[in-house]
């Protein structure tokens, strides 16, 4: 079983044992075999953010396939199965007349990932609609339930996520939505230009929607087999978030480099700290859409974010690249760039 398969990449090596659960008892029951066993487990969803070596994984994979959308207790209330297809959450949610979703349509993955870290795109994360999380604890061999407060979410990053045992399987994520045929107001400028709104202002979701993935598609940020730009994880590195004096250093670096005048484009995160484009900084440090070290792994034509398998790449390439990526950033920029994607086997 090629794990390239079962990733949007079509990267990755065999799976020593590879299983399909589509109840949660079957998942559960495929993770605790595993566990008493001593194998090592990963959980696949869609797939669309995992990075698996050439060597593939030596232990099962618990492919989640459970199934399931009911709304319930109070009006906007939406419980979802883990293996449930995100894109198809978000269109059904908007045809139900309830918003918070919209700007994320059209991201790749299971409704289960979407905690994980934190999806987020245009001005919505999941975070701001999370009310708890089902999972199952390996640890504690039970089911639990964690309310959306103490699911620690950050920037692409969640309790989840920073837990390196992988203690949690989700099961299913429950939404708060709210009950209006409008979208939630418009937070990102790029998508209130190309709805010609106002920053603030509210349009229809199926609008919302529709601006949201026309914008994507251009960036090769929907899944299109024909197009081999989205043969990706998306963007391969999260923004960096800097505190002042990091952002003094990389201001003065930017000059140096860029000529006196470069102003360093960022955004408020909060607490003091700005997030700075990554897409800004690998451009300028010398690295265009299109680059390649020559085997098949490339920049995206269209999104220097998104690493992309052209057709002949291997993990390997794919990651030197990166690292050739990350190092000449550091270089330039004294920024350290991380990967955003779930790396497996492999060590940027
Ligand atoms: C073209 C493209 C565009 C993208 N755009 C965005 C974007 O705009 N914003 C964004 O945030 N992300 C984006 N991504 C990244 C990715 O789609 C999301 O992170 C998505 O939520 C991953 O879902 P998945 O089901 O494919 O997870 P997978 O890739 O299968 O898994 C990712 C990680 O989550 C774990 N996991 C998956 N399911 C579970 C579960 N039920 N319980 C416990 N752990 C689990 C896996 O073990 C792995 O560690 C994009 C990816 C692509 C390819």
């Amino acid at each position: 079983m090629r794990l390239a398969d079962y990733t949007t990449l079509r990267l990755g090596g065999p799976a020593r044992d590879f299983v399909r659960a589509s109840t949660d008892e079957d998942l559960i029951a495929a993770v605790r075999a595993a566990d008493a066993s001593g194998e090592p487990v990963l959980i696949l969803g869609g797939g669309s953010n995992l990075v698996v070596a050439d060597a593939g994984f030596d232990g099962t994979v618990i492919q989640v396939a459970t199934r399931g959308v009911s709304r319930g207790g109070e009006p906007g209330v939406v419980t979802v199965a883990a293996g449930e297809d995100w894109d198809a959450v978000v269109a059904r949610a908007i045809a139900e007349g309830l918003a918070g979703l919209e700007c994320l349509s059209g991201i790749p993955g299971l409704a289960g990932a979407t905690p994980i870290q934190n999806v987020g795109a245009y001005g919505q994360e999941v975070s701001q609609t999370v009310t708890r999380v089902r999972a199952y604890d390996r640890m504690a061999g039970e089911i639990v339930t964690i309310p959306g407060e103490r699911c620690g979410f950050g920037y692409r990053t969640s309790v989840f996520k920073r837990d390196q045992t992988r203690r949690l399987v989700v099961l299913g994520v429950t939404f708060r939505l709210a009950v209006q045929p409008a979208a939630a107001p418009v937070r990102y400028p790029e998508l209130a230009a190309a709805l010609g709104v106002a920053v603030g202002d509210q349009v229809a979701s199926t609008e919302a929607r529709s601006a949201v993935l026309e914008l994507r598609r251009r960036k090769g940020m929907v899944i299109d087999p024909a197009d081999p730009d989205t043969r990706s994880v998306g963007s391969f590195f999260v923004n960096p978030v800097l505190d002042g004096a990091a952002m003094a250093a990389l201001e003065t670096a930017a000059r140096a480099r860029c000529g006196a005048g470069t102003r360093v484009p960022r955004f408020d995160a909060g607490d003091g700290l700005v997030k700075v484009p990554a897409a800004w900084l690998i451009e300028r440090a010398g690295f265009s859409r299109g680059y390649s070290l020559g085997d098949g792994a490339r920049i995206s034509s269209k999104h220097t974010l998104a690493l992309v398998n052209s057709g002949s790449a291997s993990t390997a390439g794919l990651i030197a690249l990166a690292r050739q990526i990350r190092d000449g950033v550091g270089e330039v920029f004294g920024v350290s760039l991380a990967p955003e994607p779930v790396l497996v086997g492999v060590t940027l």
